[in-house]
């Protein structure tokens, strides 16, 4: 990242002091690298966790051809295409005890799903289909070979990679893991991510406020973001407008973590020392970028951690994250490849005034109506009003360009379910 603000000067066709967000994103995401370190944990610990190495298949899973269904184990050249056939049973195999012997010409095996195939049967007939007629299995005709036969190696195959480094571990790859009998993984070490807030408006809950203070809510939301994408949160407190003070809690968060989230200090309010002292500790951009909320930003280095200056407003230190630093930590965190959060198209019930030239982040409501999933905006929408966030379950994401949203136009959703 030495070469940050060349690399962001000569990128030519955009001013850096008007960004998109996707033109901004992209050059957060190209500048940050994956951290090294990993460590071995039990497979339910692994929850949550980047997965640092390959897990590849030692054995096919399932181990063996075994029936899809409860029936009958058969041999496929014993059925008439025509008329029903009739075979002998000669034995049953559950699931987890096989039959033992060889099916033989004329012969049938009772079957319960996951029982191993018999020697010999290639086919499985459901247990409805079939009839007993004086102990002879009755089976009708226009079956199929190899039906209700799920295969060895169907689900892996040996030497196949499983699951693949760089992905975040999720319930079914537990049960993956587990399906290979493996009891432990490597992942890669906990992000560590420092936070403070600054403002000498702010105070931490549990005092009492004065006239003019605010409580400090962003290092609650910093937090909360953090813990569910999976880093290990440094909370550092609230740093007043001080100069000594700013300078000590950088040097610290930049002395234990990997990266460092501030808020607060990025616009050019007069009392602000803080984007004086990013520029003075480390080599950090200052941005204006073309969104609401959120239209400061400071992204750089300080020492050997990353650094995002996010402003202060309560719902763009929310959207901002969401837009830029999420990915970026994924990144960092060793997830690979990283992926955009999804969005989605649906219908706007509430009409939305926007001008083209930046992109807005409003605050929506996915509902079911008529069986359809239609988004409306919440009430106040005003960069400070965290309500707005606490009662959205879904950002409403206006593009660049896009002037007004008649109601009833479509306009992409990212739902905060599933959001990190
Ligand atoms: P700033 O970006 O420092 O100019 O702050 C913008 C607005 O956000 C001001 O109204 C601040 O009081 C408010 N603000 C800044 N930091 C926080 C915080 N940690 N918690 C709640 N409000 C904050
Ligand atoms: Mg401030």
């Amino acid at each position: 990242m030495n070469s940050l603000l060349n690399r962001i000067s000569g990128a030519g066709d955009t001013d850096p002091e008007s960004f998109s967000v996707e033109r901004a994103r992209q050059l957060v995401l190209a500048l940050v690298e994956p951290i090294e370190g990993s460590e071995r944990l039990s497979v339910r610990n692994a929850l949550g966790r980047v997965l640092a190495e390959d897990i590849l298949a030692t054995a096919n899973v399932p181990g063996h051809d075994n029936s899809a269904m409860d029936g009958y184990a058969v041999r496929f050249s014993d059925l008439s295409i025509e008329v029903d056939s009739a075979l002998t049973p000669v034995g049953t195999a559950f699931a987890g005890r096989p039959f033992a012997g060889r099916l033989e010409a004329g012969q049938c095996v009772r079957i319960m799903t996951g029982g191993v195939i018999p020697d010999g049967a290639d086919t499985v007939v459901i247990q409805e289909m079939v009839r007993d007629s004086g102990g002879r299995i009755v089976i009708p005709p226009k079956q199929r070979r190899g039906q209700h036969v799920r295969r060895a190696g169907e689900d892996l195959r040996i030497g196949m990679p499983a699951i693949r480094a760089g992905k975040i571990i999720r319930p079914a790859d537990l049960g993956l893991i587990a399906s290979l009998g493996v009891a432990e993984v490597n992942v890669r070490r906990r992000l560590r991510v420092a936070f403070f807030s600054t403002g000498d408006e702010l105070r931490s809950v549990g005092t009492p406020l004065k006239e003019g203070e605010v409580y400090d809510s962003n290092r609650y939301t910093l937090y909360g973001m953090l813990d569910r994408l999976g880093c290990e949160a440094i909370d550092l407190g609230v740093v007043r407008d001080r100069p000594a003070e700013v300078e000590a809690a950088f040097r610290r968060a930049a002395a234990e973590a990997d990266a460092i989230l501030t808020s607060g200090g990025v616009s050019v309010g007069e009392a602000d020392f803080v984007r004086g002292m990013m520029a003075k500790l480390g080599e950090v951009a200052f941005w204006q970028i073309a969104m609401r909320p959120g239209r400061p930003m400071a992204f750089g280095r300080i020492g050997s951690a990353c650094l995002f200056g996010l402003p202060g407003n309560p719902v763009a230190v929310m959207v901002t994250f969401h837009a830029f630093v999420r990915d970026a930590l994924l990144k960092m965190m060793g997830v690979s490849p990283v992926a955009p959060l999804p969005q989605f198209r649906v219908p706007c019930a509430t009409p939305l005034k926007k001008r083209p030239g930046r992109s807005e982040f409003r605050r929506g409501i996915l509902f079911r109506e008529d069986g359809i999933w239609k988004v409306r905006a919440t009430g106040s929408q005003g960069s400070g009003v965290l309500r707005s966030m606490s009662e959205a379950n879904c950002i409403i994401v206006v593009e660049h360009e896009r002037g007004h949203v008649e109601a009833g136009e479509l306009v992409s959703v990212q739902p905060f379910e599933g959001l990190v």
